[in-house]
């Protein structure tokens, strides 16, 4: 039997897996110690559970394990590398270079340091969502202390060419910080290969509890060094105070350590789900998929319905939660700047749909939610 409402929202947020809640479940009771506390086998049971997590996310992005440092999740994380690394080599100068279609995590910490002083530079995507390199490279200066880049784009999917970005990066000495929210459990990340400095994994995006995610820092070539955004008591090496989540931080391996395990078997289902269903949606025409075909996100589908508008079609598939922009902005009325910034019209970026499919989506969902949308679509083209 299948159960409604649909759930085809992975990108805003993903159920806990089990594996992962049992886990979790004995550092709420039984193991309830404080990780800092040195003294007593309490602390030390937490303290060894914190380690061992650590060890999973270093393992799980190819890093060392004194390169993690716990955060309540991205945005956060992204607070912490931005305004830590301006805090930090100001000295050197004051121009940060990011894109257009930057999660809002990013674009307002921007705009923030921008009344600090700092001149951020935004960079254009193409009309799939892509950055162009010459532009980069062209917008460097002498002034240029970091580039922040997302992996993967929230609302579409759409996949930077970070391995590109990156060499231009190192190519000037410029600190290279980039948001792997989306991408982490999604795509192989490995830190080594591709030389990031910074980078921010947030649980829930995969399988793992809310308010826990963590901040990769690059300790050799270069050692890089954000100052804190909160001071405390020198927890996680004086970089981020604050008692530690033990529960979530053991979520937040255990996520790791499981997507790693899946990452293969689970891309190639879940691609053959959203192939067809995109197959399905756009074969009568008037449906139009935003974003970079070939370089994607393989759970994520942007589909603009040419002629509606999302908020009329949304009521008529009340049985499928799905997203309109990013879920963090959905609350307004203003259309996707994502989609903006690729050029489509505010009347095709009202139409469109974000689809994201995840790890308990079933072939029978989506069969269901692309009868939902058809009837929908002949009952409003009318
Ligand atoms: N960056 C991206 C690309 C995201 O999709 C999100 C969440 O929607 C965030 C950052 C913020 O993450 P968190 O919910 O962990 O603060």
């Amino acid at each position: 039997m299948l159960k409604l409402p649909i759930y085809l929202d992975y990108n805003s947020t993903t159920p806990v897996d089990p594996l992962v809640l049992e886990k979790m479940l004995p550092y709420f009771s039984e193991k309830f110690g404080n990780a800092g506390s040195k003294n007593h086998s309490f602390g030390w049971i937490a303290e060894e559970a914190v380690e061992h997590a650590r060890e999973q996310i270093a393992t799980f992005i190819n890093s060392e394990k004194n390169e993690i440092i716990f955060t309540s999740g991205s945005t956060e994380a992204i607070n912490f590398g931005l305004k830590g690394i301006f805090e930090n080599y100001l000295t050197k100068g004051n121009q940060i270079i990011t894109v257009k279609t930057e999660h809002k995590a990013v674009l307002d910490t921007c705009a923030y340091l921008e009344t600090k002083g700092a001149s951020i530079t935004y960079l254009d995507v193409d009309r799939e969502g892509l950055i162009d390199l010459n532009q980069l490279k062209d917008s460097i200066t002498p002034s240029t202390i970091l580039v922040s880049v997302m992996f993967a784009n929230n609302e579409t999917g759409v996949i930077q060419p970070i391995a590109e970005i990156v060499k231009i990066c190192k190519e000037k000495n410029i600190i290279f910080f980039c948001d792997a929210t989306q991408a982490a459990g999604k795509v192989r990340i490995d830190i080594n290969e591709n030389q990031i400095d910074l980078m921010c994994i947030s649980a829930h995006k995969f399988y793992g509890p809310k308010g826990i995610g963590a901040l990769y820092i690059r300790r050799k070539n270069p050692r890089v060094k954000p100052a804190p955004l909160i001071h405390g008591g020198g927890h996680e090496r004086g970089f981020r105070s604050g008692t530690l989540n033990v529960p979530a931080i053991v979520g937040l391996g255990e996520a790791c350590e499981l997507a790693s395990k899946k990452i293969w078997e689970e891309s190639e289902r879940i691609s053959q789900l959203r192939t067809f269903f995109e197959q399905s949606l756009t074969e009568a025409g008037n449906a139009f998929i935003n974003g970079s075909i070939r370089n994607r996100l393989h759970n994520t589908t942007n589909i603009s319905f040419a002629g509606i508008d999302s908020s009329a079609l949304i009521p008529e598939i009340k049985d499928i939660a799905v997203a309109t922009g990013s879920a963090c902005t959905s609350a307004s009325m203003n259309p996707s700047h994502v989609l903006n910034a690729m050029g489509l019209s505010n009347d095709l970026a009202h139409s469109s749909i974000r689809f994201s499919l995840g790890r308990f989506t079933t072939e029978e969902e989506i069969k269901f939610a692309i009868e939902k949308i058809r009837n929908a679509l002949i009952k409003l083209k009318k």
